[in-house]
């Protein structure tokens, strides 16, 4: 998966880059400079003093020494200041600084931590829009091919967007069947690993009664879906996804020509790895997993039928007793195709991210 955001301790992550949120003098701190000093232990600090300090904005790169990553990136991050003083640029300029010079090691995977969101005091909402959209950028770039990470050490402190969160959360507590996806996790614990049940069932993030967020989606959700399912009458792609001669490689490669895409264009749209792509386009039987039927639904803009039947072609189908499907489900009905959004949220609601 080319962009994912995961929890836990940088220092941990067996990757070719780390990133450190150091400050200027690069000579060691506290928060995640303090960790990763102490994981690398006492040669980075001689490496670093051999660099006289880093700018705000610059990037500088090390050996990784006792941590399992072979790079400690050193890049400085703002002091929240207000936001006047051109704190979003030099935020900017830290994340792609440190992808530029990640490249220029040839990295293939490279793990940030939220710089600036900790004693730099950068608000936490902000931060995670500018690491997200500004590697977003580096990625849609044709020539860069990397694993880029995002971790969250202190899951509370992960900020999703309050209105969309609401509105997410009115359309679960309509939609989604909790009591079944509890079921199904003690009846078929394979069929849940396949697309994020496991760790969906264990949260129980909102309570069943009804709130003022629920007023939004007070429509009786299924009832909609299955009506505007029958209305719909199958067009032309639709008929062609309900081919059963087609396979799934065959069906993705087809409508990716019809929607007039490059397929660059849609496997980075659909967060899926090169590699991977190369390899559903060379097997006309490859069998995909669900995440990345749907992963390659919303890089082709899919409707909910034609997802549903693209789905069908894999062997799949959505389920309201899965929280991650009913998550997409909102995403897809609100014509909101922004992948790296739906992951955003499927994190925030402790699910299994789109794409490989
Ligand atoms: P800054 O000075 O740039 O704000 P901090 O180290 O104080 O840097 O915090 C940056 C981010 O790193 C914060 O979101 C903090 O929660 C996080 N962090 C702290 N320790 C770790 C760690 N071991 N792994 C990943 N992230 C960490």
């Amino acid at each position: 998966m080319p962009f994912r955001i995961v929890s836990g301790d940088i220092t941990k992550l067996r990757v070719d880059a780390i990133v450190n949120a150091a400050n200027s003098s690069l000579l060691g701190g506290g928060g995640v400079d303090g960790a990763i000093h102490r994981a690398a232990g006492p040669r980075l600090l001689e490496e670093c003093r051999t660099l006289n300090g880093c700018r705000t904005g610059e990037a500088k790169v090390t050996l990784g020494y006792d941590l399992p990553a072979k790079f400690v990136i050193h890049t400085v991050g703002p002091i929240w200041q207000g936001g006047h003083c051109g704190e979003e640029e030099l935020l900017r300029s830290a994340y792609r600084n440190s992808l530029l010079l990640a490249r220029e090691k040839h990295c293939e995977s490279v793990a940030f931590p939220m710089i600036s969101a900790g004693v730099y005091g950068y608000p936490k909402d902000q931060a995670l829009e500018v690491a997200v959209s500004t590697i977003r950028a580096f990625l849609d770039e044709e020539e860069n091919d990397m694993e880029v990470l995002l971790v969250i050490f202190d899951r509370g402190s992960f900020r999703f967007d309050v209105h969309l969160y609401s509105e997410i959360s009115g359309y679960l507590r309509n939609t989604y069947d909790e009591e079944k996806e509890r079921g199904s996790f003690f009846g078929d614990v394979a069929k849940s690993v396949a697309f994020g049940g496991v760790s969906g069932s264990r949260c129980s993030l909102f309570s069943r009664s009804k709130s003022t967020f629920s007023a939004n989606c007070e429509s009786a959700v299924r009832e909609d879906i299955d009506e505007e399912a029958a209305a719909a009458a199958p067009n032309d792609l639709r008929k062609a996804l309900e081919n059963l001669d087609e396979s799934f490689s065959q069906a993705l490669l087809r409508m990716i020509d019809s929607k007039g895409m490059k397929d660059s264009e849609c496997y980075k749209k659909a967060n899926i790895d090169r590699k991977l792509f190369s390899k559903i386009r060379s097997d006309i039987n490859y069998r995909p997993s669900k995440q990345t039927v749907l992963a390659f639904a919303v890089a082709l803009e899919l409707d909910l039928p034609e997802t549903e039947a693209f789905l069908r072609k894999a062997g799949f189908a959505l389920s309201h007793s899965n929280k991650a499907d009913v998550i997409v489900e909102y995403f897809i009905r609100n014509k909101n195709y922004d992948m790296y959004r739906i992951n955003e949220a499927l994190f925030a609601f402790d699910q299994n991210l789109l794409g490989a």
